[in-house]
């Protein structure tokens, strides 16, 4: 086994991997960026080593820098994590060629899989059924065109290097194939330097499921079952599961060889994910999947499967990368229980899920975050105090629940959920809160579609419950104060001689105004009025949070204030209060009239400007696109808001522009 390896990653997956290399005596050496040097993976590691400023292509993704970080350090080995360097073949081998081993597959596996097209034929070859599709050397769109016509109605369109969704378009009519074929095409030149594509039938109400397999260096692979993976938006995964809902054994035990004859087809070693699209319209069936692609590394989604096999993945690729064979057959593997794993990310859901930024203010997530496997785990790369910025990924922590049942483990789900508490950035937590609450999960039908058709459902936000304003504006005064014993306020003899004790406070929520009145009734209870609602309630302090009394209910509660807001966490919610700033309003309002004008474009958020496809003085139409920013390892197509002519460029490429910064002007073609 080695003594000391190198983890070429950063966040959640960097922490994960030290947690259990601590665990197993084996020293470890980080990397890191500028942008990350007080960040969590660094200070769990024994060792770190800088690699670069922020921008991932000068850090992250120098693969030479972090061979390099290795022999300095001494480290005998790399763990690449996911993302990243972590399915390039290339570098695979040139840590090979410094005489380090790299602890992923070998590198043929991983470029056997590195395209889709080739990876779809080589399956066809090895016996995986594959979806029906074309994915010929032939790339003349009116060959594509005609594939996609003896395909069949409705189909995808991929970019054969793809990932991440990115150039795929879904064709439902012969006449809409060209414009889509070429905006795919756009899109993966763009992202990978590629503009092939292939056609793959579009299956109806699709079904993500995976295979989690392991393979060692003496000829032993086995699947450790599967995990579902169909609550997705726009092709990226929300929530995992495992195991699959309404799955059959023999469906199962049919898909775990269809991936272990995918993993002995490429000589494969290591951890692996072959990916399944699976008709869903009725019950899975033995002839109702097809392999869609290999993902030659860790998941993310990985600790669902960790918890109902009970083993530890990240050691099982030490033992195997070090040479050991597999510590069991696929005899000996059974599930316990079932797993849900919630990811936590900075995005603004009202605003299309758009990456958020900020300094996390409050960051408390029920459970273990030490990687350990239980009821609760928690796996995150940030802490309280840490910024999220728009270097990487958003995710903030993945929340995983194990229970006997699946019912169990979606309450545990739901109620890890409420116990999070987020201030500072922009988080998905509700939106997580509402998919854990929806009837057609909670009964296991699930499909990729689900969370668009039910978009609106699972974005409404509750009416704000009677207690709730009453609770922001005792926050917004400060109160209760701190000891209950000091309080002056407590001690009201004396003011009774001028009537009730009280005090004044003005919130906005959403845009409404609410005016309160305030008034102090001793030892900790308050009569809260507004307008013609009236509250009272009894609050004292517990821990960071308030125990509450409203109207004889009782119940927990937390709030927070700071930067002009109150905070109310009640019941899985958060609720944002604003104390009116009229000259903030002001400046608001200004910048609304900009944006309005339909004349400039305006970061959408902060990002880097990583193309400009245009310059001052051209003609442009409505939707060209213009600028191409980069955030969160998402590329963001700006587009011309209408027509016309570009009068002021205000960025170049390479720019790092902050949420809502001018970035172009037009005006009309005719000057
Ligand atoms: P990427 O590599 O860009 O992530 P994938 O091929 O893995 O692309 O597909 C991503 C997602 O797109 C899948 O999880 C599924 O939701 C959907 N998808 C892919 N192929 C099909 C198909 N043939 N029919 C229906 N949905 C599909």
């Amino acid at each position: 086994m080695f003594s000391k390896i190198l983890i070429a990653n950063r966040g959640e997956i960097a922490a994960r991997v030290i947690a259990t290399a601590r665990r197993m005596g084996i020293r470890t050496v980080a990397v890191f960026s500028d942008a990350d040097a007080g960040a969590r993976h660094v200070a769990l590691a024994d060792e770190a080593v800088r690699i670069g400023p922020a921008p991932v292509a000068e850090s992250y993704l120098r693969g030479e820098a972090i061979i390099h970080a290795a022999r300095r350090t001494g480290a005998e080995a790399i763990h690449p994590g996911y993302g990243f360097l972590s399915e390039n073949a290339g570098f695979a081998e040139a840590v090979a060629a410094a005489g380090l081993v790299f602890i992923g597959p070998p590198a043929a596996a991983i470029r056997a899989m590195g395209l889709k097209d080739a990876a779809r034929a080589l399956m066809e070859q090895a016996g995986v059924p594959v979806v029906p599709g074309y994915h010929g050397a032939d790339q003349d769109p009116e060959h594509l065109a005609a594939a996609a016509q003896a395909i069949g109605w409705p189909v995808l369109i991929k970019a054969r290097a793809g990932g991440g969704g990115k150039g795929m378009r879904l064709v439902e009519r012969p006449e809409d194939f060209r414009a889509a074929l070429d905006s795919a095409r756009r899109e993966a030149e763009a992202a990978f330097g590629d503009p092939a594509c292939l056609i793959e039938r579009c299956i109806p109400r699709p079904r993500h499921i995976e295979i989690q397999i392991f393979a060692d260096s003496h000829g032993n692979v086995t699947h450790l079952f599967e995990r579902d993976c169909s609550l997705q938006r726009r092709h990226q995964k929300v929530i995992e599961e495992a195991p699959a809902p309404g799955m059959p054994e023999e469906i199962r035990a049919a898909m775990g060889r269809a991936a272990v004859g995918a993993a002995r087809a490429i000589g494969y070693r290591g951890a692996g994910t072959v990916e399944f699209i699976a008709d869903g319209s009725g019950p899975l069936r033995e002839d109702g999947f097809w392999f869609i692609e290999m993902n030659t590394r860790l998941q993310v989604e990985h600790p669902v499967s960790e918890a109902i096999t009970g083993l530890d993945f990240v050691e099982l690729q030490l033992r195997v990368a070090a040479g050991e064979p597999l510590p069991f057959r696929q005899e000996d593997l059974r599930m316990n229980g079932h797993a849900i794993e919630a990811r936590l990310c900075a995005e603004d859901v009202a605003r299309g899920f758009l990456p958020a930024t900020g300094t996390l203010r409050r960051l408390a997530l029920p459970g273990d975050t030490g990687f350990a496997r239980g009821a609760i785990r928690i796996d995150s790369g940030v802490r309280q105090g840490d910024a999220i910025t728009p270097w990487y990924d958003p995710m903030i922590a993945k929340i995983i629940v194990h229970g006997a049942s699946r019912a169990e483990a979606l309450n545990r789900l739901a109620a890890a959920l409420a116990d999070c508490r987020v201030a500072g950035v922009t988080t998905n937590l509700e939106f997580l809160s509402a998919l854990a609450r929806h009837p057609g999960f909670r009964a296991g039908e699930v499909d990729t579609g689900l969370i668009a058709r039910d978009l609106a459902l699972l974005t409404a936000r509750p009416a704000l419950p009677a207690p709730v304003p009453a609770l922001a504006a005792l926050a917004a005064l400060g109160l209760p104060r701190e000891t209950a014993g000091a309080d002056p306020w407590d001690r009201l003899t004396g003011w009774r001689a001028w009537g009730e004790a009280e005090e004044f406070v003005t919130l906005d929520n959403g845009g409404e105004r609410l005016s309160f009145r305030v008034v102090h009734l001793g030892g900790g209870s308050f009569r809260v009025e507004s307008g013609a609602d009236a509250c009272r309630l009894s609050v004292t302090r517990d821990g960071s949070g308030l125990r509450v009394t409203a109207d004889g209910l009782r119940f927990a509660a937390e709030t927070l204030v700071g930067s002009g807001r109150v905070l109310v966490w009640h019941d899985g919610f958060c609720h944002a209060f604003t104390l009116p700033d009229p000259l903030a309003m002001a400046e608001t309002d200004a910048v609304g009239g900009k944006m309005g004008g339909g004349d400039s474009l305006i970061a959408p958020m902060p990002g880097l400007v990583s193309a400009v496809r245009t310059a001052p003085g051209a003609a442009v139409r409505k939707g060209d696109p213009l600028l191409v920013l980069e955030a969160m390892k998402m590329e963001h197509i700006l587009t011309a808001p209408r027509d016309g002519i570009v009068a002021d460029l205000l960025v170049a490429e390479r720019d790092q522009v902050a949420d809502g910064t001018l970035l172009l002007r037009l005006e009309a073609e005719d000057g």
